[in-house]
């Protein structure tokens, strides 16, 4: 096997010259053996190549699958919002409308836009594979965003979804520079998650913490009472289409959520990671730099 020089995708995989002539992706992972006892420097170093073509393959299957999923599925849904939307309008306007229609037509809205927000995770997996995953970051009150996005999930889902302030009042303003977009689409994942993953019979609670001690920073919380995520699988669960092994079947996802609200966090400067145990549940926590100016 022949290492091709320069023909590296990123700082761990690799292209490689297989001997009959074919091309394969390879992991390269690298360690010093021995260290120089004076100067530190390494002496021997081992490095490790994994073949792992099957897997980069299945994953460029899976982005075309979503390129193609998204134009086929786009259309007919607009359509639907649409006609939804004209049915939402003619009902508010006609006093003899039966009451089962509106509560249809708010079914029908909620859920294609529940498979909008689908299609634009899986194509924001493409957009990040292709280095087209842009921000289109401005001044924003952060605050305000955090309470429409909790007051819009708890109306949804009917849950009871608290939102504790800490060194904050409502009216506050906690300005920041980001995407709005995407930061609704990361809190909406998360507190999504958090209904998801406990029973309704479960709290949830939305904590932004703003001390003196962090001026630069606020710190979002979002804690369940749910099942929790096993010890083995925390350093997992931020990674594209990984899904914890021990879940129920019946709980629908695609293990796409936790890995956008990374990418989207750590490209606004911030932090996310989670603490969780299980059968106790999880708190997510999100550190989020603001404007200081
Ligand atoms: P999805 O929920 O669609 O599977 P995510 O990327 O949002 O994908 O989450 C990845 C995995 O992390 C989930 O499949 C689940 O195993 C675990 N997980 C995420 N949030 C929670 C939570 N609040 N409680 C328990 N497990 C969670």
């Amino acid at each position: 096997m022949r290492a091709l020089t320069g023909e590296r995708l990123n700082s761990e995989e690799t292209f490689i010259a297989h001997p009959d002539g074919k091309m394969i992706v390879a992991l390269m992972s690298s360690a010093p053996l021995r260290v120089h006892p004076i100067q530190g420097a390494p002496k021997e170093i081992a490095i490790v190549f994994q073949d792992i073509t099957v897997q980069k393959t299945l994953e460029q299957h899976k982005n075309e699958f979503f390129s193609v999923i998204n134009h086929e599925l786009r259309t007919p849904l607009t359509i639907i919002q649409g006609y939804a939307e004209m049915l939402r309008l003619h009902a508010e306007q006609d006093e003899l409308f039966d009451p089962f229609i509106t509560t249809a037509v708010t079914n029908i809205t909620e859920q294609s836009d529940q498979l909008c927000r689908l299609i634009e995770d899986m194509l924001n997996i493409s957009r990040i594979e292709h280095a087209q995953f842009v921000m289109q970051c401005a001044p924003h009150n952060l605050l305000h965003t955090i309470i429409h996005v909790v007051e819009n999930q708890a109306a949804i889902s009917k849950r009871t979804i608290a939102l504790e302030l800490d060194g904050l009042q409502k009216t506050d303003k906690l300005m920041a520079n980001f995407d709005e977009e995407r930061i609704i689409q990361v809190l909406h994942n998360l507190i999504n998650n958090a209904i998801k993953y406990s029973s309704p019979d479960k709290h949830i609670d939305v904590c932004v913490c703003y001390t003196p001690m962090r001026k630069q920073s606020v710190l979002i919380q979002v804690k369940d009472q749910g099942i929790g995520i096993a010890e083995s699988e925390l350093p997992h669960i931020f990674k594209r289409f990984h899904r914890a092994h021990q879940l129920a079947a019946s709980i629908s996802g695609f293990g796409i959520g936790l890995y956008l609200a990374k990418e989207i966090i750590v490209r606004h400067g911030g932090h996310i990671w989670v603490e969780s145990k299980e059968g106790v549940g999880s708190t997510f926590s999100i550190e989020f730099p603001l404007d200081t100016q």
